[in-house]
């Protein structure tokens, strides 16, 4: 049974090299006669193990030396449920962008601890887009003002990161590594693992060190970011395999050539299937070009009563996976970092096929 093109949107595919070395290497690791899954998070090749996967973040990333690296528990939401218990120190308001499902799930959450203010929200007249900088009602007082920089959901991307003067929170969790970015604009970015670099299970948290504050008393030892980063992200077990994988996954990209590479892969990817879809009116995808991801892109048939049949087909050509979330339906198309070009390429054809034997 060969492996499908999978556009899963999350869990979603790893890199086929990294799927053959985890096999390769599961029942014996590094020389241990044991697996990785099954020795100590404090024995020294797992501490080896955690220190190069911080160091190739910090190559692949451009981490400047103020920054810490964290890996917690709980996924993106575990972070965005928090953030105000550590962030806040002694404001009481905080600035929020509601870009869509995943904005919205970080301010209903961060509604418990504090004023929230939302600067703006998705336009979701057609086609979706997000008001300028110069128009959203900012709060200079706010500890910080978090953003979604890819909104998985519906497909829409901040290609341009907000120039405020208050400290900027985000959520990479479905495009980080797959563009270049400049750390140093931010005062916090973190990202779940299972879309981008590894399997459920840890979170990348990467925190300017002026803003680890004296945390509310109400926060778990295992989520303050100042303990954490003192213990190494060692407050308890970390979940050591998702670790171990997300190793495999960094150092495939940066035999690849690293961000600068897989980013000019992620643009032709992105390219040629919004091309596609715009060449005519049977697929139609809502959001405004310049707000598009290029990681998720939506798009609806014209003919709605044709996307079950289109999806089950796809699914007989080997591409799998394509549905859109439940909240939006339609078709949603996730190009991480770990689909090869190869499978854009036949969804093209197959889409193609589909439109002439339906349109
Ligand atoms: C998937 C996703 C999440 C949720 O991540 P969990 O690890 O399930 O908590 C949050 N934000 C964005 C942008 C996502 O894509």
């Amino acid at each position: 049974m060969p492996r499908h093109y999978n556009f899963s949107a999350g869990p979603a595919a790893l890199p086929q090299p990294v799927i053959e070395q985890m096999r390769d290497e599961l029942l014996d690791w590094n020389d241990q006669g044991a697996s990785v899954m099954e020795i100590s998070h404090r024995s020294e090749p797992l501490l080896a193990l955690l220190k190069t996967v911080e160091a190739d973040f910090r190559e692949l990333l451009g981490i400047p030396d103020n920054y810490r690296v964290l890996f917690l528990p709980g996924g993106a939401t575990a972070q965005f449920s928090m953030l105000p218990l550590n962030l806040l120190g002694d404001k009481s308001s905080v600035d929020y962008v509601n870009g869509g499902y995943w904005s919205q799930k970080a301010i209903t959450e961060a509604e418990r601890y504090c004023d929230v203010n939302v600067v703006t929200s998705l336009i979701t007249e057609q086609p979706f887009h997000v008001a300028p900088v110069s128009e959203w009602k900012l709060n200079p007082d706010s500890a910080y003002l978090h953003y979604t920089s890819n909104e998985t959901i519906e497909g829409v991307q901040f290609n341009n990161i907000p120039d405020v003067e208050i400290p900027l929170v985000s959520d990479f969790s479905s495009e980080i590594l797959s563009r270049e970015i400049d750390v140093s604009r931010f005062g916090l970015i973190y990202a779940c693992a299972q879309k981008n670099f590894g399997i459920a299970g840890i979170t990348l948290v990467i925190v300017r060190e002026d803003l680890i504050h004296q945390p509310s008393p109400l926060l778990p030892s295992i989520f303050r970011y100042g303990l954490q980063s003192e213990k190494g992200s060692l407050v308890n077990t970390p979940p050591t395999f998702p670790i171990y994988v997300t190793g495999l996954v960094l150092k495939w990209l940066l035999g690849l050539g690293g961000i600068t590479a897989i980013e000019a892969v992620n643009r032709r990817k992105a390219e040629k299937l919004y091309e596609f879809i715009d060449s005519d009116d049977f697929y139609c995808n809502p959001v405004a070009p310049e707000w598009r991801s290029m990681m998720n892109a939506v798009f609806k048939l014209a003919d709605d009563s044709l996307t079950a049949d289109f999806i089950t087909q796809a699914k007989a050509v080997g591409l799998i996976n394509l549905k859109g979330h439940r909240s939006v339906g339609g078709i949603r198309i996730s190009m991480y970092n770990a689909l090869p070009e190869s499978a854009i390429d036949q969804l093209i054809e197959f889409m193609a096929d589909f439109k002439q034997s339906r349109g």
